[in-house]
């Protein structure tokens, strides 16, 4: 028996995988994993079609086409007055997880510290973990996410290597104020620690609310890798492409990674995104467009027992179940897959140590009749 030593003793497959394989078997409204059940534009896929004819098929330059390096910087320059020089400090990503990876791998040590505020998307701590960090989860305030950062800086050492923030936040749709990022400002200030700054719903941000991106403060920009993801935009999450930005010393390690881990991501799509995105409507339309699925999915909702949990951001409505039942949250997201026809995510999977909040996780970038009918299920609980 040939014996192998497991990198990540302790994790099985990823709660979205689980999730939406158990949707498909029990043939349920699959509300669990985030991505849309409708068609992206036909323009876009044109634009691919188009891409492929002219003979874009062959290997991309490894951090990006030009074309759409430039898109980026242009855009983070207009959105948030931050230059970033598209030769060197943009790379596009088979989507926003490989960024997340590379800019860990491309800095994290054995030994090295890295803060994430739980509940954390999945991918943050098994990567940190994966090249000898260790996690220091912050525990937000349930049920207003609120962070108390003087109890972050209790979490500080040493060897403090990296600070992870995910804004708007994945899952709970919260946000970061500005009294937040000016806490965050003090609390970095003469320190070596980088900012790895998920930003991949970064135009999924409700009711006039505005977007913190950390591009706009260059006390955090100059230690930052920003991540970005087409995917949320362009209704195309199965595309996978996105893109890292940071400072040049930044992007430099990522490349170094990212050349012999991607390599490149593939031409047509780069170069229809490209094109497609001239057109900057599309950044605006997207935002009112989930706004008016949001409203709707929370209307709906009311009339269930579920307790709507705040959402300000990103596309998951997160719903309280203390009053319909008291079981797990694992327990209960299976049940109600099997007996109600509606898949979800339990909470308790965005934490390290599994805490369970009772709450569960819905995407609503769903069409109005999908929303309906899972709403339909769930009142009969
Ligand atoms: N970001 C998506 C979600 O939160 C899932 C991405 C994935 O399945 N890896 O549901």
């Amino acid at each position: 028996m040939i014996s192998s030593h497991s990198k990540l003793p302790g994790i099985g497959t990823n709660i979205f995988s689980v999730m939406s394989t158990l949707a498909e078997e029990h043939q349920a409204i699959n509300l669990s994993q985030g991505f849309p059940d409708y068609a992206c534009d036909p323009k876009l896929i044109e634009l691919v079609n188009d891409a492929m004819k002219d003979g874009h098929n062959q290997y991309a330059n490894m951090a990006g086409i030009p074309l759409l390096r430039n898109l980026v910087a242009d855009k983070v320059n207009r959105t948030h007055h931050a230059a970033y020089d598209p030769d060197q400090e943009v790379t596009i990503t088979a989507g926003g997880t490989q960024a997340i990876f590379t800019a860990i791998a491309s800095c994290i040590n054995p030994g090295d510290e890295v803060i994430i505020f739980e509940p954390a998307y999945d991918c943050y701590a098994p990567t940190v973990r994966m090249f000898g960090g260790l996690v220091k989860p912050y525990g937000m305030a349930f049920t207003d996410n609120k962070i108390d950062w003087d109890m972050v800086k209790k979490l500080f050492s040493a060897n403090t290597k990296m600070i992870i923030l995910n804004s708007p936040h994945n899952p709970t749709g919260s946000i970061l104020q500005e009294d937040d990022i000016q806490a965050l400002i003090k609390l970095i200030k003469d320190t070596d620690v980088l900012i790895l700054s998920d930003e991949v719903y970064e135009h999924l941000v409700y009711d006039g609310k505005k977007h913190l991106s950390v591009a706009a403060y260059p006390e955090l920009r100059e230690r930052s890798f920003i991540i970005a993801s087409f995917g949320k935009i362009l209704h195309t999450t199965g595309w996978k492409v996105g893109y890292c930005i940071a400072p040049e010393f930044l992007m430099k390690e990522f490349r170094k990674i990212h050349q012999f881990n991607v390599f490149s991501v593939n031409t047509p799509m780069q170069v229809a995104i490209a094109n497609y995105l001239q057109n900057e409507s599309v950044y605006q339309n997207v935002t009112a467009f989930f706004q008016e699925k949001r409203d709707l999915f929370r209307s709906l909702l009311s009339n269930t027992r579920f307790e709507l949990l705040p959402c300000y951001g990103s596309y998951f409505q997160c719903v309280s179940y203390k009053v319909i039942s008291d079981e797990g949250d694992a327990v209960f997201a299976t049940r109600l897959i099997k007996e109600f026809g509606v898949a979800a995510i339990p909470l308790s999977a965005f934490y390290t140590r599994s805490t369970d909040c009772q709450v569960l996780r819905f995407c609503f970038a769903k069409k109005q009749e999908t929303l309906e009918n899972a709403v339909n299920r769930l009142i009969k609980l």
